[in-house]
C-alpha cells in the first residue's frame, strides 16, 4: 500500500485530482492526517463514504509509523520502537522536562505556562522529542551504540515526521498550547539524508504547525549538508548544533573518524555562513569521555576554539553513557562540574544535559533498538 502520511498538502491535492476528484480534498487529508491525527480512511469523516474504499481500492492507506513498543523509565523518559511500512523499526524519545538541552537557545524563553491556562491537568508542562533520521548510522563515532549496526537505510520524511505524529499523538499534544521542542539528535545522521531531513521539517513547519525554532538539528560535521542547510529560508530551518565531542583534531579524528574528511575549522567555517535569528546560537554538544575528552586542558582548548570561532554560541555537555561493547568510561561528576566552570569563566555558555532514560538505553548514544529495559 501506498502511504497518504508524507505528502504534503499539495501533493495530496495532486494524488486527488488524478482520482477524479476536485483539489479541495487535498487539505482536506492533510487536516485529518497531520492535524486530527487520524491513522485510518474510515476515520475521515469528511471524506464521502464512497471515497474512502475508493481510495483503498486504489492501493493508497494513511500508513503513518506506528509505535510498536514503548519502554518507560524510571524518569518518565520513554523510549518507542517505532515501525515503519515495511516492518522496519527505529527509536524516537519522549523526555518530558526536556533534558536541558535547550537551555539557552532561546526555546526556554516563552514560560508563560500555558498548559495551565488551558487548565488541562498534565504530568509535564514542556517536553522535548528526540527523532531519527535513518536506520542506524553509518558515521561511526566511536562512543556511539547507533554506530555499531552501520547504516541500514535512509528514513522517507514521512517516516521522520510520522515519529513526531504518533508522540504527539500519544500525548495528546496540543500544538498552539504546548511546549515542545524536537531534536533531530536520534539515530542517524540528518544531513546524510538530507532531502528527506529537510522534508520533514517542511511537513512538521506547513502541515503540523510547528515551530522551526523549537526545533534542533544535529551534525557529525557533514559540511555540503551544512552548506545546504545555510541556504533555507528562515521559516524553514531548525536552529544548528554541531556535534563537536573534543577539543582539538587529534583527538576528534580517533573519536569521529569522520573529522579526517573535515576537520574542525572546515566545519566552524562552513557554519559561519548559516545566517542566524537574532539571539540565536549556535549549540556544541560536547561528549565526555572519562580520560578522553574531560580533562581541564581539554577545558581551556574548547574555550578557545569556541571564542576564535566568533559564532554566538553555548556548549552542552553530556556525560557519556555506558554502552555495552564501547570501551570508554564515564567521566567524574567533579571533572564534568569543572569543565562547565572553566568554560562559563571563560564566557561561554554552557550547560549540563541531564541523562535521561539510562535504564531504558533511550539517553544519548544509546539508541540501537535495544529490546531490553524499563518496563513497557
Ligand atoms: S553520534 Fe550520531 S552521527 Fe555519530 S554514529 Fe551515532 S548516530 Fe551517527
Amino acid at each position: 500500500m501506498k502511504p497518504l502520511f508524507g505528502l504534503d498538502t499539495v501533493a495530496l491535492a495532486a494524488r486527488m485530482i488524478e482520482m477524479g476528484e476536485p483539489a479541495w480534498r487535498g487539505p482536506q487529508l492533510a487536516e485529518a492526517i497531520y492535524r486530527q491525527r487520524l491513522t485510518e480512511l474510515r476515520e475521515i469523516t469528511t471524506l464521502p463514504k464512497a471515497m474512502r474504499p475508493k481510495l483503498t481500492a486504489e492501493g493508497w492507506e494513511v500508513g503513518r509509523p506506528r509505535i510498536a513498543k514503548v519502554f518507560c523509565s524510571v524518569d518518565g523518559t520513554e523510549r518507542y520502537l517505532v515501525q515503519c511500512q515495511d516492518g522496519v523499526t527505529v527509536e524516537t524519545v519522549w523526555m518530558p522536562e526536556g533534558d536541558g538541552g535547550e537551555i539557552g537557545d532561546g526555546s526556554d524563553l516563552d514560560a508563560t505556562d500555558k498548559d495551565r491556562q488551558g487548565g488541562i491537568a498534565k504530568s509535564w508542562d514542556r517536553a522535548t522529542i528526540c527523532v531519527s533520521s535513518q536506520v542506524g548510522c553509518a558515521v561511526n563515532c566511536q562512543f556511539c551504540l547507533t554506530a555499531k549496526l552501520g547504516l541500514q537505510r535512509n528514513l522517507t520524511a514521512g517516516e521522520i515526521a510520522g515519529q513526531v505524529v504518533a508522540t504527539l499523538d500519544r500525548h495528546s499534544v496540543v500544538v498552539d498550547r504546548d511546549r515542545v521542542n524536537l531534536v533531530f539528535m536520534g539515530m542517524g545522521e540528518p544531513f546524510l539524508n538530507y532531502d528527506n531531513f529537510m522534508g520533514a521539517v517542511a511537513l512538521l513547519v506547513r502541515e503540523v504547525e510547528l515551530s522551526p525554532q523549537r526545533m534542533t538539528v544535529s551534525t557529525s560535521g557533514i559540511v555540503p549538508g551544512i552548506e545546504r542547510f545555510a541556504q533555507e529560508p528562515q521559516e524553514l530551518r531548525p536552529k544548528l548544533a554541531i556535534s563537536l565531542n573534543a577539543p582539538n583534531d587529534l583527538i576528534r579524528q580517533e573519536i569521529m573518524p569522520i573529522n579526517r574528511k573535515w576537520n574542525i575549522e572546515t566545519v566552524m567555517e562552513t557554519v559561519r555562513g548559516v545566517k542566524l535569528r537574532s539571539r540565536e546560537r549556535i549549540t556544541f554538544e560536547y561528549v565526555l569521555l572519562g580520560g578522553v575528552t574531560d580533562q581541564p586542558e581539554h577545558a581551556v582548548e574548547v574555550a578557545r576554539l569556541v571564542r576564535r570561532s566568533g559564532l554566538p554560541a553555548k556548549v552542552n555537555l553530556i556525560a557519556w553513557n555506558p554502552g555495552p561493547e564501547i570501551a570508554y568510561a564515564m567521566p567524574h561528576g567533579e571533572a564534568v562540574e569543572r569543565f562547565r566552570e572553566t568554560l562559563v569563566n571563560a564566557g561561554i555558555p554552557a550547560y549540563l544535559r541531564r541523562p535521561r532514560g539510562r535504564d531504558i538505553f533511550a539517553a544519548c548514544g544509546q539508541l540501537k533498538r535495544t529490546v531490553e529495559g524499563g518496563s513497557e
